[in-house]
């Protein structure tokens, strides 16, 4: 059972070779074995796991499976940053340590009441970060070399799928969480359409970049787990009214005809060697396999990094402020109010929270506004038209999701900038809404190398179909680690 996939074990479920508990049983187990070494949890929910698999197989004994969804019999990890229903949910921060929300995040409703919840991952406080040393719990370890990091921020989710602890995860993605740890970890992480999974529930960090995705063992999971979480939701006034289709339906017919382009922005001599080598690879091999495949620009790429680190913290700035000792979470006493709210910020968050409150508040102050913010808000148009120019050319654009593969514990954590560095590939798509998914595209160095596909908003059953092939065509295979 062990080595199947979601998708897989799914199927044997619903043809009653295995119960939904007995699936629960074996990533509770793994979770058991693995976890002193990887970390990938904050809060571990064995026994609510065991308890709603029971519901799931009890249901599934009705006629026509009792109208289980497949996904709904998978053991699931969830990002501590979704609010899950009487289950605490820190967001990787000592200020939420003690807060259980009230009610579920919109993303994990179509799981019914039996989410068959394995635990909730860690991640870098309030998902600032590429390497979850940010968390204010412990450091999360890449099940592919426990020295190193799993990317961030959500790193647990990623690792966790890696470890097969749980059969796959949710993560969140602002400016390439999803698809940065994925990469890292050697699993597939998809970045959906911004708007196309509700937010509601899951507590904000850039409002109007945050998506939460779907991290797999292959592409075809990830279209599965899509399916679950998608759709319109009048909870949150930025989730669109699109109609969901099907995203099975088109996953298996090949990349021939299809139109690639290959990101020059993106293969310069930012990004390591051996990791630029494997996306050609994969480029060529997709060629190969009969697509159309030649060189995309999106000029302004080089300013994406800038704007991206002016617009984020601008927008946390402003999301943070709700954490004020009185609404949620940690209150620190003092004398009066205000010496309270200090004090409570002071102990609540973490360095990298700090640093992006003062960040984003002095580029919203009067007199730098224009200078930052509104510039960011310019630089943020000027690749969103880079977007649609390319992906007039192309249907797809193909990149590295990460310019290295994981690097050591503890090596980027006195250097911000050099953490930052890491998002430069992925944060161009966060700009500019449109899905983004990374693939495992093969080894350097031993460690996995994510390629990254792009395309048009709301269009990811051609994105998972493109992403399909590439996995594919990959030299890669996903095993259980460590
Ligand atoms: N690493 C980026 C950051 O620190 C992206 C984080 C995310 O996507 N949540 O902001």
């Amino acid at each position: 059972m062990q080595n199947l996939t979601a998708y897989e074990l799914a199927q044997r479920i619903a043809a009653r070779e295995v119960s939904a508990r007995e699936a629960a049983e074996v990533a509770n187990a793994r979770v058991e074995e693995v976890e002193e070494d990887v970390n990938a949890f904050v809060t571990t929910t064995p026994e609510l796991a065991l308890e709603r698999a029971g519901r799931v197989d009890g249901r599934l004994q009705g006629g026509e499976n009792g109208g289980v969804r497949l996904w709904e019999t998978v053991p699931t990890t969830v990002k501590d940053v979704l609010s899950t229903r009487g289950v605490r949910t820190t967001c990787g921060s000592r200020i939420l340590e003690d807060f259980t929300p009230l009610y579920d995040a919109s993303a994990l409703l179509n799981f019914g009441e039996d989410l068959v919840m394995v635990g909730k991952a860690n991640m870098d406080e309030f998902a600032m970060g590429s390497s979850t040393e940010n968390s204010a719990y412990r450091p999360t370890r890449n099940p592919w070399g426990l020295g190193r990091v799993p990317g961030g921020s959500s790193g647990g989710s990623a690792a966790a799928v890696a470890a097969g602890e749980g059969w796959w995860a949710l993560g969140t993605d602002t400016g390439g969480s999803v698809r940065q740890p994925a990469a890292l970890c050697g699993i597939v992480g998809l970045k959906p359409t911004y708007g196309r999974v509700s937010r509601h529930g899951l507590i904000a960090f850039g409002s109007s970049l945050d998506v939460i995705g779907p991290m797999t063992r292959d592409v075809r999971d990830a279209a599965l787990l899509l399916q679950a979480i998608a759709g319109h939701d009048p909870h949150d006034s930025t989730s669109a009214n699109v109609e969901v289709p099907d995203y099975l339906a088109e996953l298996e017919n090949g990349v021939e005809g299809l139109r690639i382009g290959l990101v020059t922005e993106l293969m310069d001599e930012r990004i390591d060697a051996g990791v630029r080598e494997i996306v050609a690879d994969v480029a060529n091999s997709l060629e190969a396999a009969g697509a159309e495949v030649g060189e995309a620009s999106l000029p302004h790429a080089y300013y994406a990094l800038e704007a991206y680190y002016i617009i984020a913290p601008a927008e946390v700035s402003s999301n943070l402020a709700r954490f004020d000792g009185v609404r949620y979470g940690l209150r620190v006493s003092a004398d009066g109010v205000h010496e309270m709210y200090r004090k409570t910020r002071e102990e609540g968050f973490g360095d990298e929270a700090k640093r992006r409150i003062m960040l984003g508040t002095y580029a919203l102050s009067a007199g730098y506004y224009d200078a930052y913010y509104a510039q960011a808000q310019k630089v943020r148009t000027k690749i969103i038209e880079d977007f649609r120019a390319a992906l007039h050319r192309y249907d797809v654009l193909l990149s590295p999701t990460s310019p290295s593969v994981a690097f050591e514990l503890g090596s980027k954590t006195g250097d911000p900038l050099a953490m930052y560095l890491q998002d430069i590939c992925a944060v161009p798509a966060s700009l500019a809404g449109i899905p983004a998914i990374s693939v495992p595209g093969g080894l350097s160095d031993g460690l996995p190398v994510g390629v990254q596909l792009m395309s048009d908003h709301f269009t990811e059953p051609l994105l998972l179909r493109a992403a399909r092939a590439a996995e594919q065509v990959a030299d890669f295979e996903f095993t259980l680690k460590p």
